[in-house]
């Protein structure tokens, strides 16, 4: 451990580290341009088993692989054309492409699915790690199951704590929410699993067609969450009870005593509500800012005692949708 510390700034010693604790079959954090990714060799049941381990995260939830280029997912999953069309566009970056997998892939990564989800992510120290050691690496955010996704590595190192050996540090993440995932492996019926920076808009405009979105619904038990992985009502959760409040609804919101307040954007107002402290995503007013900073205030905020979270929807334009899938999951009662 350089410096006896567990976060390490990018250097060459730093990736040989990192590459040589994967493949040994450990874990490490590293940044990706969406959030922080808790990687393991992909193709190693023992190792990728220790990430379910760490995270609490069920076994029916399915791991994302990380690859270095399109040329890697031969070896993993069959391509088809929409597939290709959509990977020379759009990798490297925050796109994951379901595929239909081929016999290597374990078990473990797929929750028994005849299908894998692939991306190649674009933030230049995860591309050097995949590069250096050569592995397909599965990657879920680096949090315990159903909390906060990390944007930053001291949020992966206070989650953690002392049971995770290497952190790899690249600053905040550009995007701030999780990758968008689009099923392509039935190439008639492109389907939306989870919205993320690249929006529907984009997509459609891409490949000038309708693409569907799979509204998620909460599942009720475990048949029903294996064909809707990863799809859980509440997620991406603080501690502290959050609650959702529509636009503008915070101008007639009587709060509890000692709440904190988060608004899409600046208010340009004096007359703040009593009884809370108020924050904003955005200084500016775009969905792309007030990404970026979600993670990082639920982070801050849930650190604090606050008796409450109040959280404003952001308007549906740009990456709204997304942050609203976010905001509505991450203040969603336990159906559990
Ligand atoms: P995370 O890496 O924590 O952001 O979560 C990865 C998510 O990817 C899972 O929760 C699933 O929703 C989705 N996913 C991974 N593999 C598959 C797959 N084979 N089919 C459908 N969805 C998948
Ligand atoms: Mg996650």
């Amino acid at each position: 451990v350089v410096n006896n510390r567990r976060i390490l700034p990018f250097s060459n010693a730093s990736l040989t580290q990192v590459c040589g604790a994967l493949i040994k079959g450990d874990l490490v954090a590293l940044p990706t341009e969406t959030v922080y990714g808790l990687a393991a060799n992909a193709l190693d049941p023992h190792a990728t088993r220790k990430i379910f381990d760490i995270k609490g995260r069920p076994l029916i939830d399915p791991l994302i692989v990380h690859v270095a280029s399109t040329e890697s997912v031969d070896a993993l999953a069959y391509a088809n054309p929409l597939f290709e069309q959509l990977a020379k566009h759009f990798w490297p970056g925050p796109l994951t492409l379901v595929l239909k997998k081929k016999e290597c892939v374990p078990d473990l990564i797929t929750a028994g699915n005849d299908t894998v989800a692939l991306r190649c992510p674009k933030h230049p120290l995860f591309q050097s790690v995949l590069q250096h050691c050569k592995l397909p690496l599965a990657a879920p955010s680096a949090n315990p199951f159903g909390y906060i996704s990390p944007t930053r590595a001291e949020h992966v190192d206070r989650m953690f704590d002392k049971r995770l050996q290497y952190i790899l540090d690249g600053g905040p993440c550009e995007h701030g929410v999780e990758s968008t995932i689009l099923d392509v492996s039935n190439s008639d019926s492109p389907t939306i699993l989870r919205p993320g920076p690249i929006t529907r808009e984009i997509l459609e405009t891409f490949l000038q067609q309708p693409i569907k979105v799979r509204t998620h619904t909460a599942p009720t038990n475990t048949t029903e969450s294996q064909l809707a992985p990863g799809s859980l009502e509440k997620h991406y959760s603080p501690h502290t009870p959050t609650y959702l409040l529509q636009e503008g609804e915070w101008l007639a919101h009587t709060f509890q005593e000692n709440s904190a307040l988060i608004l899409f954007k600046h208010p340009h107002t004096k007359h703040l509500p009593q009884n809370c402290e108020t924050f904003w995503l955005s200084e500016s007013g775009t969905t792309h800012e007030a990404a970026q900073n979600l993670y990082h205030l639920l982070h801050t905020l849930d650190e604090k005692n606050y008796s409450a979270l109040f959280i404003e929807k952001t308007p549906n334009t740009g990456l709204g949708q997304t942050l609203n899938d976010r905001i509505q999951r991450a203040a969603a009662k336990s159906k559990h």
